[in-house]
């Protein structure tokens, strides 16, 4: 998807954090966060998360992103971009899902490691939705391990589909989602694919309404969406299917142990958002045979 040059971002919304900086000559002062498993990826299971402080300091980088050509030449800037779009779809769209939505309380871009409300965040972690700091964590070196280790097409569509998925756990934050499913289910039908579907579900709403939210002086964030980029995003939500990765990694796939999904799931719910609007997403009401 494509920004229009003249409208205007707001580097506010997102933060980037430097590489941490070890302190003291001693060994292994970055934690090093090796738990995590693939089927986690774009998720809110936080099981792996290592706790403990970080050891290292972090600087905080300025994003200089002021407007959609910002956000068309860099990835960066396409973060801030896509902030802005959501925030501003999520502000007009909430109320009518009866959600008081307040913004994340940030959006944090980093590299390799960082802290996080949930612990000790790695690149290995994918990108999360931390519900205790309701703050979004995205090392963006995850959008060229989408192409080269899940075999995605790519596309900035597919990149922004990841954020805007993580939006969505935060509406399901917003509306008491996270707080009152459960997360230890796992299975095709258990609460937990049905949180992430419904994610994918939001994140495919946004897109169906992307090309009408507006910047404040009118000017539309993003033209409209063509069938190429639609297919780029669904092919990012096939390609991170709990099936997909399953038989990627070892070859046999259990669908008891699934956490977000069938490749055919993802990408049916994604549909169902954008074509319906948010109100097509209650993934927690169908029938197993529905998902
Ligand atoms: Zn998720």
């Amino acid at each position: 998807m494509t920004f229009n040059d003249n409208s205007r971002i707001d580097s506010g919304k997102v933060s980037k954090r430097g590489r941490n900086i070890a302190i003291g000559g001693g060994g292994g002062a970055i934690v090093v966060v090796g738990l995590f498993i693939l089927s986690q990826v774009l998720g809110v299971d936080l099981t792996g998360l290592a706790g403990g402080a970080s050891q290292g300091t972090q600087s905080e980088q300025t994003l200089d992103c002021k407007t959609g050509a910002d956000a068309n030449a860099s990835t960066d800037c396409l973060m801030v971009g896509a902030a802005t779009s959501l925030d501003d779809y999520w502000t007009d769209t909430a109320p009518s899902l009866g959600i008081q939505y307040r913004s994340p309380s940030d959006f944090v871009l980093f590299e390799q490691s960082t802290s996080t409300g949930c612990g000790q965040a790695s690149s290995a972690t994918g990108p999360f939705y931390c519900p205790p700091d309701e703050t979004l964590y995205v090392d963006t070196s995850f959008f060229d391990e989408l192409r080269t280790r899940f075999g995605a097409s790519g596309g900035t569509l597919s990149q922004m589909y990841v954020v805007a998925h993580e939006w969505g756990h935060h509406i399901q934050q917003l509306a008491g989602i996270l707080g009152s499913t459960d997360h230890t289910d796992t299975g095709p039908a258990s609460d937990s694919v049905r949180t992430e579907l419904q994610a994918d579900c939001f994140a495919g709403s946004w897109v169906g309404a992307a090309s009408t939210i507006k910047d404040e002086n009118g000017v539309t964030f993003l033209e409209p969406v063509t069938s190429s980029q639609i297919a780029d995003a669904l092919n990012a939500a096939s390609v991170i299917g709990d099936d997909r990765i399953q038989q990627q990694s070892s070859g046999q796939i259990d669908p008891e142990s699934w956490t977000h999904g069938s490749s055919a799931s993802r990408q049916h719910w994604f549909e169902a958002g954008l074509s319906g609007g948010p109100g097509a997403c209650d993934t927690f009401s169908v029938p197993a045979s529905g998902l």
